[in-house]
């Protein structure tokens, strides 16, 4: 099922979102709602809070480029509570949009690399190494979980060029237009 994206400007965007307590069906339909709501959208990634529900689960879906189109591996996350447990010192400039603030993008500093536990959908515990965009993916993403948005660290935010909107649209929630690589 499709569910709505709420705007910028909802109180539930500013909100610390709940822990979730019980891993169930519930649970699990919601993740899949919103993978599928992410994917209608052209996102990358999604959080709870943005699909008006204050509580701790993302979903993140991306496939890293390479010279070979089949040797393109898309990787997707469906995690409860995530909590980055390390970062790297070493961070890096990339250019940002969210699904939740249309028609804007902006270029935000983010840890390179990052370790992140959670539980999966069976509620199991699970550990996830990234680096990259998709470190800045779970970096934007569990962010909204504490109320916080990519506009919030941006150094710089901009309308972005007829073109240059059209790209971040087929790859929100992190612009592969980016500037860091
Ligand atoms: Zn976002």
């Amino acid at each position: 099922m499709i569910l709505d994206i709420v705007p910028l400007g909802e109180p539930v965007l500013r909100k610390k979102a709940h822990k979730i307590t019980k891993v169930d069906h519930d649970v699990r339909q919601l993740a899949n709602d919103m993978l599928e709501t992410m994917r209608e959208a052209g996102g990358v990634g999604l959080a709870a809070p943005q699909i008006g529900q204050s509580i701790r689960l993302i979903v993140v879906e991306y496939t890293e480029p390479a010279e070979d189109p089949e040797d393109e591996q898309t990787q997707t996350f469906k995690l409860i509570n995530p909590e980055i447990t390390w970062r790297s010192d070493e961070t890096v400039m990339g250019i940002e949009g969210c699904l939740s603030i249309k028609g804007l993008v902006g270029e935000v500093e983010r840890a390179e690399a990052v370790k992140i536990k959670a539980l999966n959908v069976q509620g199991q515990p699970v550990k996830v190494s990234a680096e990259g965009w998709l470190a800045r993916i779970f970096q934007h993403e569990i962010d909204h979980l504490d109320g916080v948005c990519y506009v919030d660290r941006a150094t710089e935010i901009w309308e972005p060029a007829l073109e240059e909107a059209d790209e971040s649209e087929t790859s929100e929630e992190s612009s592969q237009t980016a500037t860091d690589r």
